[in-house]
């Protein structure tokens, strides 16, 4: 067995992870291969956020199984968080399947598609200890690298069920995350983006994330810093003071608010009340000028009543974010919530989330209108994907901004005066940097 295929599901941190696999399976001697017909086993990484999701893995194993109809030997395995939510179960309910290996059995994948050749094999044991810290990820292109510096979480949201799937919180050493960073650079990478489910509950044991911010900012040759997911409760004055103070982190949070409702963040656990989350993003406004801030919402929670559902559009109009990942409730097995009945129909979770997405498409069209006539500074990513002849990038606030090829190569800094803006999107011109006046001689 030499070649794999491997298809990502889900979210950043799932990235991360398969780009940690393939690191793995090409030092084992494996090629990847970008084609399921090519391989010789085919592994997907899975997510168990939302049902959709785990609905859309088994939609794909149905393909695999008539590729392996055709070809008995091919090896077919699940991995990440559906992995490890439904464990041997999908082993039994699929005959496609040969392997299912959660998210802390990636160090013996190799192996596992070895033994999976001649029978099913699950790996499902959650490991306390297991960072990776010590494994080199093979990364995609691109100017910016993904870095995954913690691993599990233990806040235990009552819709959440990550803690199950991905086990407690663990943070990498400082040290094997700058020397990441530092390889990254030397490979061309321009950008970080620091991963966590808390990602500011970091701490290795001496050092906290301001620390590693601090230590990121100092690297050489990296232009630009961020991290995501924050969990307000952890945003404290020295992370705040960090932001404020390296100016290779960018001016931009992402601060999952999930409802404006106290009564309903009680319910989903989320141990902060609105007034917190009102005074966080104050500091940080006030410490940060120009800060981009954008949120996850998860509306029609069970309990979540039209009261509530209103504190959550009135705030969303007083706090103006620049976007928001906006989502109807899905209960998922195992949760704490997911033994409270649902009083929030499907039909009413649907008018609720059209009525969040108009109005906060817009206020981020009001927002970007108001960029039109300022320079933005763009870290260049290369073609725009839906007009190739113009070049794309990130503001410092992680808006995208497109304007007209110029040659500019990726990975270079590119100051651009934003001519219009739709919600979704800044429309720039290069600016041509003023020509030297010469002085008269004599
Ligand atoms: S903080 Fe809450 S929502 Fe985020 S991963 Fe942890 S349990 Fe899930």
């Amino acid at each position: 067995m030499k070649r794999v295929f491997l298809e990502t599901y889900g979210c950043q941190m799932n990235v991360a992870d398969s780009e940690l696999m393939a690191g793995v399976l090409e030092r084992a001697g494996f090629t990847l291969t970008g084609r399921p017909e090519d391989a010789d086993a085919i592994v997907l990484n899975t997510c168990a956020i939302r049902e959709h999701a785990e609905q859309r893995v088994l939609g794909r194993l149905g393909d695999f199984a008539r590729l392996k109809a055709a070809r008995p030997g091919l090896v077919v395995g699940v991995a990440g968080c559906m992995a490890q939510h439904l464990r041997a179960k999908l082993l039994d309910q699929s005959r496609v399947l040969d392997l299912v290996v959660g998210p802390d059995g990636y160090r013996h994948l190799p192996e596992l598609l070895r033994r999976a050749a001649d029978e099913p094999v699950a790996h499902v044991r959650l490991d306390r200890d297991e960072t990776y810290g010590d494994l080199e990820p093979r990364r995609g292109d691109g100017v910016r690298a993904w870095v995954t510096i913690q691993r599990g979480c233990d806040k235990f949201c009552t819709y959440c069920v990550v803690p199950y799937t991905r086990g407690r919180e663990r943070s990498l050493p400082l040290a094997d995350l700058v020397r990441q960073v530092r390889e990254a650079v030397a490979r061309g990478f321009r950008e970080v983006v620091f991963l966590g489910q808390t990602v500011n509950s970091y701490h290795d044991g001496t050092h906290d994330f301001a620390d590693l911010l601090r230590a990121a900012n100092a690297l050489e040759g990296l232009l630009r810093i961020r991290y995501t997911s924050p969990h307000p409760a952890d945003v404290g004055e020295r992370l705040i003071a960090a932001m404020a103070e390296c100016p290779r982190v960018c001016p931009q949070v992402h601060l999952p608010l999930q409802s404006a409702s106290d009564r309903v963040l009680e319910a989903m656990r989320r141990t902060y009340t609105l007034d917190h989350y009102r005074g966080v993003v104050k500091r940080l406004r006030d410490a940060i000028p120009g800060l981009g801030l954008s949120t996850d919402i998860i509306v029609g929670f069970p309990g979540e009543t039209e009261e509530d559902f209103e504190r959550t559009c009135d705030y969303m109009a007083e706090v103006r974010y620049d976007s928001a990942f906006l989502f109807k409730y899905s209960a998922r097995p195992d949760t704490r919530a997911h033994r409270l009945p649902e009083t929030v129909s499907e039909e009413e979770k649907g008018r609720r989330l059209t009525r969040l997405i108009d109005q906060q498409q817009a206020i981020s069209a009001e927002i970007n209108a108001e960029w039109i006539g300022r320079e933005v500074e763009v870290l260049v990513e290369g073609p725009a994907r839906r007009t190739p002849e113009q070049l794309t990038g990130k503001s410092p606030q992680f808006k995208t901004v497109v304007f007209p090829g110029d040659g500019t190569r990726p990975g270079t800094l590119r100051r651009v005066r934003v001519v219009g803006a739709t919600s979704q999107t800044l429309l720039g011109a290069a600016v041509v940097a003023a020509a030297p006046r010469l002085l008269p001689i004599g």
